[in-house]
């Protein structure tokens, strides 16, 4: 350990089958981002994939691995993240938002979702580093998120990667059922405003998202895959955008490190 702080990242995990698409360029950014980073001691994922109304943090020893999608080919069904938790880690990120006035809840029984293990099965394969996962609170808005990161932040000296896992843009609708002919500009419109907001550690404009980022509410028509990065990013330094790729036409897969 050099004894400088972990960065924070903000990963977008695209579809739960992306463990299986070799040929899908995140694919490769995932499996290659483990060797770029010290090996934390323990890590913390927000996943867009648990929502609460309080600040909620995986408390079990053993997670379960959630297969929290129907639909999909059978071997995504097979696959297991079987890291092991971190109560220690929970009750110290417990003690922080607690002490930013956030709140914090612990649950024993909520194993690890795809927000959380599909990108941890690519970066880091052997499943030895703890994890704990903490879910997002869509009700309570876009500086909550920030609040959220930033009481996080001392983990960082502790060895701790905080991961917000999400997505850059998110609207499944588009995804799923596009229209014939669907003009698909907005995405990267949102997608360089953001990275230009990032960039400049502007906060103020990040909280301020829905209002300001061009197409915010189609990128996002419901902001749970935003949150995390919001949380990423008040919990991190100087942003870089590390990937940029896409799934279909609609789901930007921008990952960003927070160093
Ligand atoms: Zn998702």
């Amino acid at each position: 350990m050099s004894g400088a702080p972990l960065p924070s990242l903000f990963l977008s995990h695209g579809a739960p089958s992306l463990p299986l698409d070799r040929a899908h360029p995140t694919y490769a950014f995932l499996k290659n981002l483990g060797s770029t980073l010290e090996r934390p001691r323990a890590i913390l994922v927000v996943s867009a994939h648990w929502d609460t109304r309080t600040p909620t943090l995986t408390t079990s020893l053993r997670p379960d691995t959630i297969h929290d999608f129907y639909g999909f080919p059978a071997p995504l069904y097979a696959l297991r993240y079987p890291a092991p938790g971190s109560p220690e880690l929970a009750r110290d990120a417990a003690g922080l938002l607690r002490g930013a006035g956030l709140g914090a809840e612990f649950d024993l029984e909520r194993g690890l979702d795809h927000g959380a293990w599909v990108p941890l099965l690519l970066m880091y394969p052997l499943a030895d580093i703890p994890v704990v996962q903490l879910s997002v609170q869509t009700r309570s808005g876009a500086a909550h998120h920030l609040a959220l990161g930033h009481a996080l932040k001392p983990l960082r000296d502790q060895g701790v990667l905080i991961v917000g896992s999400g997505g850059a843009t998110h609207n499944l609708r588009e995804f799923f059922q596009p229209a014939p002919g669907q003009d698909e500009s907005y995405v990267p419109r949102f997608t360089t405003w953001l990275k230009d907001v990032l960039e400049r550690g502007d906060k103020a404009a990040l909280a301020d998202y829905r209002r300001l980022a061009p197409d915010a509410a189609r990128a996002h028509p419901t902001e749970e895959h935003f949150f995390p990065l919001l949380a990423a990013a008040a919990a991190g330094g100087k942003a870089e955008r590390i990937h940029t790729a896409m799934s279909g036409a609609s789901l930007a897969m921008d990952s960003y490190r927070f160093s």
